[in-house]
C-alpha cells in the first residue's frame, strides 16, 4: 500500500457509489479513514429536526455495514468539527481530508474555515459536487445573474453540458491496521425516545441499498405513469425518493442517467422521463436560490412580503399540525406526515396554503414544523415550497391563488381513498360528502357514525370568509407598496 492515510469526512453523502471523495481518498493509495462528526451547535439554526435524526441514525447504521463487508468501518465522532479533524490527523497520520460539498449557508461557513485551517497546517483538504447536478454558480442568466425563474432555469440547464456519469461503488477500501476510536451509534444520541420514532421506521426501508431499490421499483412500475399519477395522493404517483436524495444514499446523477436511459429505451415514455427530470431540476433551483439568496430560509424573497399582516394563532397553529383543521385533504396530510415523516407534494402545497392563506400564519411558523416532522427536511426545498406556496418567492404562485381544500381534495383524492386512509373517523361517508362533511346532510352523518364536534371536528375558519379576509390583506399590502403582481381573481 502506498501512500498515506486520507480521511473521507462524510456529511449529506451517506453512500459509496458515485461518492467523488471516497474515490478520490482510495486513488492516494493509503488507507481510508471514513469519519462522520456530530455536532449540532455547528449546523446553526437548522440542526437535523426530530425525523431527519430518526433517519440519521439508520443511515450511518447502514453505511457502517457497508463499509464493512469492503473491508473498511465508519468512525463516529463528537465535537466541533476543526478540533475532531485535528485529532484524527494526530491518531492516524493522515495528510488529506476529502468531503462532498453542502449548500447550506453555515455548511458553505464552515467548509472555509476547515479548508483554511487545515491548508495551512499543510494537510491537503478538498470538497466535491456530488449532491447537485450542476454548481449553483454555474448556471446563470445571460447577464450573469442568479435566475429567479424556474422555466428559463430548466432550460438553460438543458443547454449545459449533462451531469457527468456516476461513479461506481469501490470493490474494496484499504483499511489502517489499528483502526481509530469510534463512539458507537448509540453515543451520538440522534433518535429521539418516543413512540412516534416507531412510525417512521415502519413506514421506510433506509440506507443506500434501498435508495437504489426504491429507484429501481420506480423505473420498473412508477415512472411510465408519472406524469399521470404523480399528483395523485391516493395512488403511489411519485417516486418517493426524496429522503434518499436529501440524505445522500441516492445521488442525483444516479437518477439522472438512469432515468435518461429509461427514456431511451421507452420510446413512449419521454413525457413522463421529461416531467420527472423536471422535478429533480426544481430541486437543483432550490439549491440556486438558497446559496444565492441565503437569508431567505427566514426572510422572503420578496421583500415586501415582510410587512404582510400575518396572525398569532395558537390554536390555529395546534390544530394544523395534529390534523384537526375540520378539512379533510389538509388533516389526512398533517396526519400522513406526523405519521410516516412524508406528505404528497400536492397535499404539501394545500396544507401550506391553508396555513398561510386560510389561517393567515406565518410561513416560517410552517416550514419549522415540516423541518422537525420531515424525514426529507431539506433546508433548499423546504424554503422554496414554504416561499412558493406563500406567493412570497421565486417564481411563486400568486398570493391571490387560494386552494379550496375540499375542491382539491376532490379533484386530487376524488374516491377519498387518501382521506379514508389517514382520518378514519370519516370513512364511512359516501365519496360526494368525504372532502366536506359538514355539507352532508344529517341523516348521511348518522349512517356514517360521525358525530361533527366529536368524532371530528367542525373546519375552524369558514373558506369564504378566511379567503375574502386573506385577500383583503393582501390588497392592504398591494396599497402600501407599489409591486406588480397581476389581477386579483374572486
Ligand atoms: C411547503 C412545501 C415544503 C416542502 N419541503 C420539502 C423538503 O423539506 N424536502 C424536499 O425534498 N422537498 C420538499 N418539498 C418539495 C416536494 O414536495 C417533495 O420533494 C416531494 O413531495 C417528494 O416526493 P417524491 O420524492 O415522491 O417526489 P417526485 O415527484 O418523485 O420528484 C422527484 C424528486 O424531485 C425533487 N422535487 C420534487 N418536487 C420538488 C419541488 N417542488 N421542489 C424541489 N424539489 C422537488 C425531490 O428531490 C424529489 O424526490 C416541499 C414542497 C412544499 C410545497
Amino acid at each position: 500500500m502506498g501512500g498515506k492515510p486520507s480521511i473521507v469526512w462524510f456529511h449529506q453523502d451517506l453512500r459509496l457509489k458515485d461518492n467523488p471523495a471516497l474515490v478520490e481518498a482510495i486513488k492516494q493509495g493509503g488507507a481510508v479513514i471514513p469519519l462522520y462528526i456530530w455536532e449540532l451547535s455547528e449546523e446553526g439554526e437548522w440542526g437535523p429536526g426530530g425525523a431527519s435524526r430518526v433517519w440519521l441514525h439508520q443511515s450511518l447504521k447502514s453505511l457502517d455495514m457497508s463499509l464493512r463487508a469492503r473491508g473498511s468501518a465508519l468512525v463516529l465522532r463528537r465535537g466541533e468539527s476543526i478540533p475532531v479533524l485535528r485529532s484524527v490527523i494526530r491518531e492516524t497520520g493522515a495528510d488529506a481530508v476529502y468531503w462532498n460539498r453542502r449548500y447550506e449557508p453555515h455548511a458553505i461557513g464552515m467548509d472555509q474555515q476547515v479548508k483554511t485551517e487545515l491548508r495551512s497546517n499543510g494537510i491537503h483538504a478538498e470538497s466535491f459536487c456530488a449532491s447537485l447536478l450542476f454548481e449553483p454558480w454555474d448556471v446563470r442568466t445571460r447577464q450573469g445573474t442568479p435566475f429567479k425563474v424556474f422555466t428559463p432555469f430548466w432550460k438553460a440547464c438543458l443547454a449545459a453540458p449533462d451531469p457527468p456519469f456516476p461513479l461506481s461503488v469501490p470493490s474494496t477500501i484499504p483499511s489502517l491496521k489499528h483502526r481509530p476510536q469510534t463512539l458507537s451509534l448509540e453515543d451520538l444520541r440522534l433518535k429521539p425516545q418516543m413512540e412516534w420514532v416507531q412510525g417512521i421506521l415502519k413506514a421506510w426501508d433506509v440506507g443506500e441499498e434501498a435508495a437504489h431499490n426504491a429507484l429501481l421499483r420506480f423505473l420498473k412500475r412508477g415512472i411510465g405513469v408519472y406524469s399521470k399519477d404523480r399528483e395523485r395522493p391516493d395512488r403511489t404517483g411519485s417516486s418517493r425518493l426524496s429522503p434518499y436524495l436529501h440524505h445522500g444514499e441516492l445521488s442525483p446523477r444516479t437518477v439522472w442517467h438512469l432515468v435518461s436511459k429509461w427514456r431511451e429505451m421507452h420510446k413512449g415514455g419521454v413525457e413522463a422521463a421529461q416531467d420527472y427530470l423536471r422535478e429533480l431540476i426544481w430541486r437543483e433551483f432550490a439549491y440556486h436560490l438558497l446559496f444565492h439568496f441565503p437569508e431567505t430560509v427566514s426572510a422572503p424573497l420578496r421583500a415586501e412580503f415582510a410587512a404582510f399582516p400575518w396572525k398569532q394563532d395558537r390554536f390555529g397553529l395546534l390544530a394544523w399540525q395534529r390534523g384537526k383543521t375540520g378539512y379533510p385533504l389538509v388533516d389526512a396530510g398533517m396526519r400522513e406526515l406526523w405519521a410516516t415523516g412524508w406528505m404528497h407534494n400536492r397535499v404539501r402545497m394545500v396544507a401550506a396554503s391553508f396555513l398561510t392563506k386560510h389561517l393567515r400564519i406565518r410561513w416560517q411558523e410552517g416550514a419549522r414544523w415540516f423541518w422537525d416532522t420531515l424525514v426529507d427536511a431539506d433546508l433548499a426545498n423546504n424554503t422554496l415550497g414554504w416561499q412558493w406556496t406563500a406567493g412570497c418567492g421565486a417564481d411563486a404562485a400568486p398570493f391571490f391563488r387560494i386552494f379550496n381544500p375540499s375542491s382539491q381534495g376532490e379533484r386530487f383524492d376524488p374516491e377519498g381513498r387518501y382521506v379514508r386512509r389517514w382520518v378514519p373517523e370519516l370513512g364511512g361517508l359516501p365519496d360526494r360528502w368525504i372532502h366536506r362533511p359538514w355539507e352532508a346532510p344529517a341523516s348521511v352523518l348518522n349512517e356514517a357514525g360521525v358525530t361533527l364536534g366529536k368524532d371530528y371536528p367542525f373546519p375552524i375558519v369558514d373558506h369564504a370568509m378566511a379567503r375574502t379576509e386573506a385577500l383583503e390583506a393582501y390588497r392592504e399590502l398591494r396599497a402600501r407598496n407599489t409591486f406588480s403582481t397581476g389581477t386579483i381573481q374572486s
